[in-house]
């Protein structure tokens, strides 16, 4: 028999792989907590949560369990004329917890359908409502809102968009609002606000886009201008929420509150492929009607998968033991103590930190997706136990909560001995 690596090779296409002089994949036979490990035993400190889902790490026996007995009763049943105990028990749970006064869930299947239902929420209301004016869509430069052509619309034009500019529709991009800009901003929206159906946002901490942090305050004071225009606000908390950026939610920071909110990575703690999009009563009641042309026409095979819903239910349990908030702040504190270590560098630039997730860049060669330093950098880690993905020249840290302080120390050590190696080649 062939090794894994060299059958992969034979039928697998990996996602953002250019398969053309890859690195073969390295096979991972078991995960606990923050460690991965190889079929050749090399453990690996996960410190980007697997594509920042895995929250409460790998292995999680409490929610493998839950995961298994509800696998046992009910593994799936179509949404549409069913309901089950494990979707409506996470709404109800889900609900109380959101940053705003939602009311309703709608689930799918992850980050990027989260944020489509959100926009055709959106879109939607608006035309039921006969405004026919509303037509454009606000959106920040540099964002990510998911590989799906809805999403990749709202999101930052790229290396990631550009094969399919001809085909995705236009909004109006801004930039994230600081002291500076924000009257200009304002200025915008008072103008073109009556034209705007909806304004999508990662809140504080946008993330494939570089990991770009901004102020709760300027978002505050925009949003602010947005609800007076009437505009729909659709927070994609993907992955700002459960607890990432040290609160609950990233919207835990902020004074005004969305009409619509996108969830998916750590809902499931990162065990199973889950979306959820909740809005506010008035965007439901925009959808009732006799008239059946109201309905939302939006369905995924897999929506509301009881497997699904009880992993979130899990999860859930574990963010809200007190223990889980003690090792958040721990985190913030490490990074912080790092942050300091890092500015000694001159190569290093523009450290920034925001809950359990530091990021900085190094100067070598230009800022971007496609610098390569990213993939050297991952290549060394990897030869240390620890496994880090750049984005670009973006290097950051979005840990496992479960991570220990010594396997934090690990990863910090590996980032020093690179930097220095990088500075003393110049
Ligand atoms: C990852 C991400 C998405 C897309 O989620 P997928 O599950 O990968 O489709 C959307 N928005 C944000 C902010 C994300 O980080």
């Amino acid at each position: 028999m062939n090794s894994l690596t060299d059958r992969d090779h034979q039928v697998i296409w990996h996602p953002y792989t250019q398969h053309k002089n890859k690195l073969p994949p390295i096979p991972v036979v078991k995960g606990q907590d923050a460690l991965l490990w190889d079929d050749q035993g090399n453990a690996y400190i996960d410190a980007i949560s697997s594509w920042w889902v895995s929250i409460h790490g790998h292995g999680n026996p409490y929610i493998a369990q839950k995961i298994y007995e509800q696998a046992l009763k009910l593994e799936h049943v179509i949404f549409t004329g069913f309901t089950h105990e494990p979707a409506v028990l996470l709404a109800e749970r889900l609900l109380p917890l959101l940053p705003g006064a939602f009311s309703r869930v709608f689930y799918s299947d992850n980050g990027s359908t989260a944020v489509e239902v959100a926009i055709k929420m959106a879109v939607q209301y608006w035309k039921n409502d006969g405004h026919t004016s509303r037509k454009k869509i606000l959106a920040f430069h540099n964002s990510y809102h998911g590989d799906t052509f809805g999403s990749m619309s709202v999101s930052e034009r790229s290396v990631f968009t550009a094969a399919f500019q001809d085909y995705l529709f236009e909004p109006l991009f801004i930039e994230t609002p600081n002291a500076e800009n924000i009257g200009h901003l304002q200025d915008i929206l008072r103008r073109q606000g009556q034209e705007i159906a909806c304004f999508i946002y990662e809140p504080l901490l946008q993330g494939a886009g570089g990991m770009c942090m901004y102020e709760a305050a300027a978002l505050d004071q925009l949003l602010e201008a947005a609800k007076e225009q009437g505009i729909l606000c659709i927070a994609d908390e993907v992955m700002t929420g459960f607890g990432r950026t040290g609160k609950l939610f990233a919207g835990d920071y902020l004074q005004h509150k969305a009409d619509i909110i996108c969830l998916s990575k750590g809902l499931t703690g990162g065990t199973m492929a889950m979306g959820a999009t909740a809005a506010t009563e008035k965007i439901f009641n925009a959808f009732l009607s006799d008239d059946r042309r109201k309905t939302l026409f939006h369905g995924h095979s897999f929506t509301a998968n009881p497997l699904a819903c009880t992993a979130a239910l899990a999860s859930l349990d574990l963010l809200l033991e007190k223990d889980c908030d003690r090792r958040l702040r721990r985190i913030n504190e490490q990074h912080s103590a790092f942050a300091t270590q890092l500015k000694q560098y001159p190569i290093v630039r523009n450290v920034r930190i925001l809950g359990t997730v530091i990021a900085f860049e190094i100067n070598v060669g230009d800022d971007g997706y496609i610098n390569p330093a990213g993939l050297d950098l991952t290549q060394r880690a990897l030869e240390k136990g620890v496994y880090l993905r750049p984005l670009g020249n973006t290097v950051y840290i979005m840990p496992p909560y479960c991570i220990t302080e010594k396997e934090m120390d690990q990863v910090y050590t590996f980032l020093v001995q690179y930097i220095e190696g990088n500075t003393a080649a110049r």
